[in-house]
């Protein structure tokens, strides 16, 4: 009997026992998970690709007019920015570029300054303060909203010939774009190709020799103007952008050294198409910009150090595609001369590339950037 109770006791602790041991232990208890830390990765490059006034309906006119196919659909990661800016839910490209470029929420026409029209450096004065290559490459004037948001401090977007002498403050190492008559026919009388030059500048223009042309000495800083004004749509026989962005990628590069390099590009005039509820000139526009685009992920694959963006400030037109459209064969309608307030997509593909994916505002496209870089502080 008392062998029965203690082999009752024994069978009983066991079973007691038993799930002592299946029970969760206490989170102090357990091993450090092993969920990998994911690794902080450095680019060396950034190319930043803005398509002004590129939004879902553009990106989707542009991929079914074109064979159903963008290089866009290459990107491993997407997300998407709230546009709006500092004074309005309807951003202009002044507020959305300098929200890139130097994470502020500003109002509408600020050029790289905040709501106070104080100055903020921007991420391309910032690389070049740290010994890294920058650039800008646009099929507008090269002092339009977008490029001068990057390199430029002034209260309103239409200073042009200001942004063209705020070239002069920053040694940005190649810029093509147009715009010739704000650096050398300018009210103030000042021949800002005289300047350049002085400062180590090779400068030329489309009406001295086609870019193709001309041989870029690379030991100099390098800007090339494509237009007197207002570069041509690609409809009408414009077609330097991909040439410029691929001249301008290789050319950072090899000044980069080991420090790497800052380059943005901006495919302009698909906003102008939006602008005039033109649904071919939209189309045309994007798809060149694709190009564009295609080239710059060629490269980040070679280089394997380069992270690169695609997205645009906002959308033009409140363009939308209807009942009746066929794959090549569209039919189209817009709600507005002017921007919208749409979400805009992000693309991003690179080291970095993954803080890319998500719904943030368009001011978080500048930190993800220069945690990227591996910048630190304000
Ligand atoms: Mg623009
Ligand atoms: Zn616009």
């Amino acid at each position: 009997m008392r062998n029965i109770v203690l082999l009752f006791i024994l069978v009983l602790g066991a079973w007691s026992c038993t799930p002592k041991v299946e029970k969760p232990l206490m989170d102090s208890q357990v091993a450090a998970p092993s969920i990998p830390e994911i690794p902080v990765k450095k680019a060396k490059n950034i190319i930043l690709l803005i398509g002004d006034g590129m939004g879902l309906t553009q990106i989707t006119a542009g991929m079914y007019m074109n064979g159903n196919k963008l290089n866009l659909e290459k990107f491993p990661y997407v997300g998407l920015h709230k546009s709006y800016s500092g004074d309005n839910l309807v951003t202009d490209s002044a507020a959305g570029a300098t929200a890139f470029a130097s994470g502020l929420k500003t109002y509408n026409g600020a050029i790289g300054v905040d709501m106070d029209t104080v100055a903020h450096r921007t991420i391309l004065e910032e690389a070049e303060e740290k010994g890294l290559a920058t650039g800008l490459v646009a099929t507008s004037t090269i002092v339009h909203a977008t490029p001068a948001s990057f390199i430029a401090h002034v209260a309103k977007r239409k200073m042009y010939e200001e942004i063209a002498a705020d070239f002069l403050k920053t040694d940005v190492d190649i810029f093509i774009g147009g715009g010739k008559k704000y650096f050398t026919n300018r009210e103030d009388g000042r021949n800002l190709y005289e300047e350049l030059e002085k400062k180590n500048y090779q400068v030329s223009d489309f009406f001295t020799e086609e870019l193709q042309d001309v041989k870029i000495d690379e030991t100099k800083n390098f800007g090339y103007l494509t237009s007197e004004k207002d570069p041509l749509p690609v409809a009408q026989g414009r077609n330097y952008l991909q040439y410029a962005a691929k001249t301008s990628t290789n050319f950072l590069d090899k000044r980069a050294g080991d420090k790497g390099f800052f380059l943005m590009v901006e495919g302009s005039q698909i906003d102008w198409g939006g602008h005039a509820n033109n649904s071919d000139y939209i189309v045309t526009e994007m798809i060149e910009f694709d190009k564009v685009i295609g080239d710059a992920l060629d490269f980040a694959k070679q280089d394997g150090e380069t992270l690169v963006i695609v997205t645009a400030d906002h959308e033009t037109g409140g363009y939308a595609i209807n009942m009746g459209s066929k794959m090549d064969s569209l039919v189209t309608s817009f709600t507005t001369d002017y921007h919208t307030a749409v979400m805009i997509p992000v693309f991003a593909y690179g080291p970095g590339a993954e803080a890319f994916s998500g719904i943030y505002e368009n001011t978080a496209i500048y930190g993800k950037m220069r945690k990227a870089f591996g910048f630190q502080g304000e």
